[in-house]
């Protein structure tokens, strides 16, 4: 039984989520928290003969339930929202405890989780199909939507609850089963959310049994998911790396997937940009969430009229932002999730010296010992964008690039493999009309006046090019969760054929 007074933490939260203690100890992966590297919990994974019988259940779950019609599944999503408003503040201090995330950001997790409920709730009503004029006389055409099936879930370390809502919001209302294998370094608050849910479903009633199912596990369980055949729909989460490998497996089985991966975010700071609102933003962007987030601000291109007096203005910020536990104190950055994410982020700061760049921060500090791996957040000043800015390194480093002209800093923000999401920083209409314009961000996020980082559930997320392509939560996103029907009828007594074909038997 691991002891530490973080996992005593861990096991008083999840029996409040009426966990079973036995789940957490025995098992083979150890689960540590950043915060002070300690084990919170040895839990046992899935094996592959019991993925098997959960795809199965899955499979049989949703024959049922895409027949329960949509409001009434939205019923359902309403009773999971209403069990995460009622454990808000347990959820997100789990989430705080198994990630390391300060608190605020770990209850903004769980508000998020809660907001795409709502969304889906209202959406169970307005699945909306559509009735096409038909060219052929006495005949209507229709297009609906049906559900897809057992919908795959594979989610990433960073955001280890918030993901599988988005997803499984939609893809409960729209009539799918929900199969989820969170990241392996963050199974506790998978097994939290999976009581929740639980419970919802003794509220509701007549869920059916495996309707929404957790795999514990790493790479191995996902590509177990990833290559069932019964899985139509794999959401997969992560770096480009696994979602290369994912997207070709799922494409050689013909399934249908929805890949959000890496990014590698800039915003511009153009010369009418109000530079105190600019300095907040980009500091939340760049450092928050230790520069754990897949929006996180990673390149800030400055217009050199005001780059002299922003720049020294941002090494300031990360030479005194609070670094420490989030547990202790008010600290704004926490830790780095292990001690490879410290080891890639210091490997990237020789590779930007290395290039000609000069970084201000980007230390080790020690808050917790040996075993946790925080880091003051890094700003480094870049002669060009080459070597590890063209990268994503999951960790708190801002590289800055100096630009003249407006179309240059465009060509430098585009100038990535990923496209993911972007930020114009400027009170001047034209260069900010330019940036949102086809012309201009090649992202799937374009904003104005803020950072990349921290969207709202209510518009479609997801990126472009290496990025995935992938998009979910609003907007009309519902619609990779299910599958378009278009139908022709005849209501006549004749039978014309489309383009004036004549067939006379
Ligand atoms: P990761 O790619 O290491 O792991 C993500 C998930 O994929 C884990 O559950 C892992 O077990 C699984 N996995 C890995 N290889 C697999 C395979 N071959 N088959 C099936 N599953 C496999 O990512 P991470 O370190 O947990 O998260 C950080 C990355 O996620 C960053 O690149 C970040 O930008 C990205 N991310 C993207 C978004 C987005 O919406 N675009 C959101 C959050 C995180």
């Amino acid at each position: 039984m691991p002891s530490s007074s973080l996992a005593d933490d861990v096991r008083s939260l999840l029996s409040a989520f009426e966990v079973d203690p036995a789940t957490l100890q025995g098992g083979s992966r150890l689960v540590r928290s950043p915060i002070d590297g300690s084990t919170l919990a040895e839990i046992a994974e899935t094996s592959s003969k019991a993925a098997e019988h959960a795809i199965g259940q899955a499979h049989d779950a949703f024959l049922a339930w895409r027949r329960l019609p949509a409001p009434q599944r939205g019923e359902f999503v309403r009773l999971i929202g209403e069990e995460l408003r009622a454990h808000k503040s347990e959820l997100g201090r789990l989430v705080t405890l198994e990630v390391g995330k300060i608190v605020s950001e770990g209850l903004g997790e769980v508000q998020e989780m809660i907001d795409i409920c709502d969304f889906a709730v209202g959406l169970s009503r307005q699945l909306y199909g559509l009735v096409i004029p038909s060219e052929r006389p006495d005949h209507k055409m229709t297009e609906q939507w049906h559900p897809m099936g057992v919908v795959g879930v594979i989610s990433a370390f960073n955001f280890p609850v918030a993901v599988w809502s988005w997803n499984a919001a939609l893809a409960l209302v729209c009539g799918n089963s929900v199969v989820w294998k969170p990241s392996e370094k963050t199974p506790l608050t998978a097994l939290a959310v999976q009581a929740l849910v639980a419970r919802a479903a003794r509220k509701f009633g007549g869920v059916p049994e495996g309707l929404t199912t957790v795999l514990v596990g790493g790479r191995e369980i996902g590509e177990q998911l990833v290559d069932d055949r019964r899985v139509a729909v794999v959401s997969a989460t992560g770096s480009t790396r696994m979602g290369r490998v994912v997207g070709e497996r799922v494409a050689r089985r013909f399934g249908r997937s929805i890949l959000e991966l890496g990014g590698n975010n800039a915003s511009i700071v153009t010369p009418s940009a109000d530079l105190d609102l600019t300095l907040r933003a980009v500091a939340f962007a760049a450092m928050g969430t230790a520069g754990q987030r897949c929006t996180t601000l990673r390149r800030l291109i400055v217009h050199e009229s005001v780059y002299e007096t922003l720049v020294p203005k941002l090494a300031r910020v990360a030479r005194t932002i609070s670094v420490g536990s989030p547990v202790a104190g008010d600290s704004l950055v926490g830790p780095l999730v292990d001690g490879d994410a410290l080891a890639a982020m210091q490997a990237a700061l020789s590779k930007a010296r290395a290039a000609g760049g000069t970084v201000h921060g980007g230390e080790r500090v020690d808050v917790n010992g040996e075993r946790s791996f925080y880091a003051r957040p890094a700003v480094v000043e870049m002669p060009q964008q080459v070597g590890p800015v063209v990268e994503e390194t999951f960790a708190p480093i801002l590289y800055i690039l100096k630009y003249r002209q407006i179309e240059e800093a465009i060509a430098l923000q585009n100038g990535v493999p990923q496209g993911l999401s972007s930020s114009i920083f400027g009170n001047d209409l034209r260069e900010i009309e330019l940036f949102l314009s086809a012309q201009g961000s090649d992202c799937g996020i374009a904003n104005v006046n803020m950072g990349p980082s921290g969207a709202e559930i209510g518009g479609a997320f997801g990126g472009e090019k290496e990025t995935g392509g992938g998009r979910e939560s609003g907007s009309d996103a519902w619609k990779a969760y299910m599958r378009r029907q278009t139908n022709a009828i005849n209501y006549g007594r004749t039978l014309p054929l489309a383009q004036g074909v004549t067939f006379n038997v």
